[in-house]
């Protein structure tokens, strides 16, 4: 009990004021923020059919839910932005990164050593800015599909004796695509051949139109290499996320992302993980995409132990039960034991998924699979009785062509189909063609575990004709 009328109505998925409406009509009167007791609670259970002792059902596994929560307004603070550089190849972005990291890193951090962990911080007249370190659009949007959206402002970097190329292009797409604001940085102004002008004319084809035109992109003039506009490209990404009005609160669990992950030798499972919310602490029990753990320690980017981490720090934490991915997002729980079920939970449904993901190729659904060009082929694995079917078999299945796809005999064998028999159907996507044998027993379970396709006949010429139909699309559906 405890709970007040606002977190009831919000697991019952009521408005707070109809329950409060309800209860009053059973005589008592509450308001909002008033904890109830258990037998307040009971009524309102036993009204909405509900039994006090089952809990009402929220999937505490879907970490997506702990980031749509609304944070309120007063617990809210201002926090650094996070910022990622994109561009063409060879425009300059990683050169810009070291050369902010170089110059910028704060007094009081001085004496650190650079640790790359794939994100850092720097300080402008007390202000934090965090980086995100691996440059390129293709880091980005793996980390968008994943659900990860953590970067709030884009610097696109355009060398200004190159201009707009490809690369550029893709940068700005995948920017506007996450509805992300950008800032151009024309590079490598140093150069004799560099020509701003051009970069500004042909970044207008592309609806980025500077201020000095009248538009209302950001251009700042540098040069990575050298040093110069640096400054005033920082002072525009604190103009921008001063606009932003970027916010957290620092006073709760953290929740956050998962920028970068590796497995260490010596360590075991590391990751890179970025606070959104919250505030991270040694000793946390935190489910990280679907792995789990505890929070061991922190290490920061100057390599120094950190115990605590606020909105928008990267930090390395170890502590995990297995690596997660780039992008995966963290919660941190109340205790060990929830993040254990939660992680577990999650990690059983990924299995779950990753195997229907895979779509394992069917005698029934063959003909899809070939006809949206999944397939390319049709892999087979053959297991006979007798050597002599074996290869009766195999010569008679490679001469099947439907539309210029063929069937490719992976592995012919005499003998019963074994395990192995199935991993390599499962590895190599191909469905078994037993003739005269069976699977035994373990290859049994572990082919309806993977979901490989067993074809089991007594005559040659029903083997070949089912294939053959399927590839056509002619099979008779199954009663
Ligand atoms: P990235 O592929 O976008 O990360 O590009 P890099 O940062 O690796 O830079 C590519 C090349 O351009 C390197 O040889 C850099 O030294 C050079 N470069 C980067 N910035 C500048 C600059 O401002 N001026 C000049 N002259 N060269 C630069």
């Amino acid at each position: 009990d405890g709970m007040n009328i606002q977190e009831v109505a919000k697991k019952l998925h009521r408005e707070p004021a109809e329950i409060i409406k309800k209860l009053f009509m059973m005589g008592v009167v509450a308001t909002q923020n008033q904890p109830l007791d258990s037998e307040t609670l009971e009524l309102i259970a036993a009204d909405y059919g509900i039994k006090a002792e089952e809990k009402v059902q929220v999937d505490i596994s879907d970490l997506s839910v702990y980031f749509e929560e609304e944070d309120n307004e007063e617990a809210m603070v201002t926090r650094p932005p996070v910022v990622t550089i994109m561009g063409h190849v060879d425009h300059g972005k990683t050169t810009l990164l070291d050369s902010l990291r170089n110059t910028k890193v704060s007094l009081s951090e001085a004496g650190g050593i650079t640790q790359h962990i794939g994100a850092y911080q720097i300080k402008i007249n007390d202000q934090p800015i965090t980086f995100l370190d691996t440059p390129g659009h293709a880091a980005f949007t793996v980390m968008r599909a994943r659900g990860a959206d953590v970067t709030d402002i884009t610097i696109i970097v355009v060398a200004a004796d190159d201009g707009v190329m490809p690369q550029t292009i893709e940068a700005i797409n995948h920017a506007k695509a996450a509805d992300v604001p950008i800032i151009v940085a024309v590079n490598k102004i140093d150069k004799p051949t560099a020509n701003p002008d051009r970069v500004m004319q042909e970044l207008s084809e592309h609806g980025l139109i500077s201020e000095a035109w009248g538009g209302d992109t950001i251009f700042v003039n540098i040069s990575a290499k050298f040093g110069q506009g640096i400054d005033e490209l920082l002072e525009m990404i604190l103009l921008v996320s001063e606009v932003q009005e970027l916010k957290a609160n620092p006073d709760r669990m953290a929740i956050g992302s998962v920028i970068e992950a590796r497995l260490d030798k010596t360590k075991g499972p590391i990751s890179t993980i970025l606070v959104q919310q919250g505030t991270l602490k040694i000793g946390d029990p935190i489910v990280v995409g679907s792995t789990f753990g505890r929070v061991r320690a922190m290490i920061n980017d100057q390599g120094r132990r950190v115990k605590t981490a606020g909105p928008s720090m990267p930090v390395e934490i170890t502590g995990l039960n297995e690596a997660p991915q780039a992008g995966d997002r963290f919660v941190v729980f109340e205790d060990e034991k929830t993040a254990r079920s939660v992680g577990e939970e999650r990690m059983k449904r990924a299995q779950q998924e990753s195997r229907s993901k895979q779509n394992r190729v069917t005698i029934d659904n063959l003909f899809s699979s070939l006809s949206e060009g999944e397939l390319k082929e049709v892999g087979v694995i053959i297991k006979a009785d007798v050597q002599g079917s074996v290869e009766a078999l195999s010569g008679s299945l490679q001469k099947i062509e439907v539309e210029g796809v063929r069937v490719r005999i992976i592995h012919a064998a005499a003998g019963a189909i074994t395990e192995s028999d199935v991993t390599l159907a499962a590895a190599s996507n191909a469905i078994i063609i037993g003739f005269n044998v069976r699977p035994t027993p373990q290859a049994k379970i572990q082919a309806e575990f993977e979901e490989v396709d067993i074809r089991l006949h007594r005559i040659i010429y029903n083997a070949i004709d089912e294939i053959e139909t399927a590839m056509k699309g002619m099979l008779e559906p199954e009663y």
